[in-house]
């Protein structure tokens, strides 16, 4: 029954099998450790998420093997399914509209998009030798290491956004490696703030 609840899935993935610019950088994520945010209106709800790319590919640099893409895709499949990850009561009766799928860049190849000048703000590499031969890749990150966010946005439209009362979360079940989600809910009622992880999937909105 679930299908006729959810009727039309609009899927745009952003950046398909290619990363996109990222749109900040997100140097002080945790791995294992993600946002989650849901907007509720009149009627209809949107939900946000912004969670280390390792969280739910493993990696965190453009796929450049046919098994890295091939978890690329099978992840934006899941990514797909919000009527999985982020289960919410039949009772609200809410049809998924638009989702919005983005995988973060991991810096070098993706200027274009950036919009903010990193790779100015270190001129210093200049100055001495580049013995390695790919410092801009190095700009990010004191430790050379690079680091990705994939983000995701979820519209849906609820008939009954008053029965939206708790959010079932097959997040961790679909991607092994997060451990944990902050939690905000906004609606006219208030905020409901918390977090959930492996032993605690069910969120409940007060
Ligand atoms: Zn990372």
């Amino acid at each position: 029954m679930k299908s006729a609840i959810w009727p039309a899935v609009a899927l745009m993935v952003l950046a398909d099998g290619a990363f996109a610019g990222e749109k900040r950088q997100s140097d002080a994520h945790e791995h294992g450790h993600g946002t989650f945010q849901m907007v509720i209106e009149d009627d209809h709800a949107v939900i946000e998420i912004a969670v280390p790319a390792f969280d739910v590919i493993g990696f965190e640099h453009a796929p450049s093997t046919s098994a890295q893409r091939d978890v690329l895709a099978k992840a934006a499949a899941s990514l797909s399914r919000p009527d999985i990850l982020f289960a919410v009561p039949a009772a609200a009766e809410c049809a998924i509209g638009r989702i919005e799928i983005g995988f973060g860049a991991t810096g070098g190849d993706h200027d274009d998009h950036d919009g903010h000048d990193d790779h100015d703000d270190h001129k210093d590499h200049d100055d001495h030798a580049d013995k390695d031969g790919h410092k801009d890749h190095d700009d990010h990150e004191e430790a050379g290491e690079t680091h990705s966010e994939v983000t995701a946005s979820y519209h849906l439209a609820c008939a009954h956004t008053e029965a939206l009362d708790r959010i079932e979360f097959g997040y961790f079940e679909a991607f092994p490696a997060a451990e944990e989600l902050d939690v905000v809910i906004l609606s006219a009622a208030g905020q409901s703030a918390g977090d959930v992880d492996r032993n605690k999937t069910v969120f409940r909105i007060e």
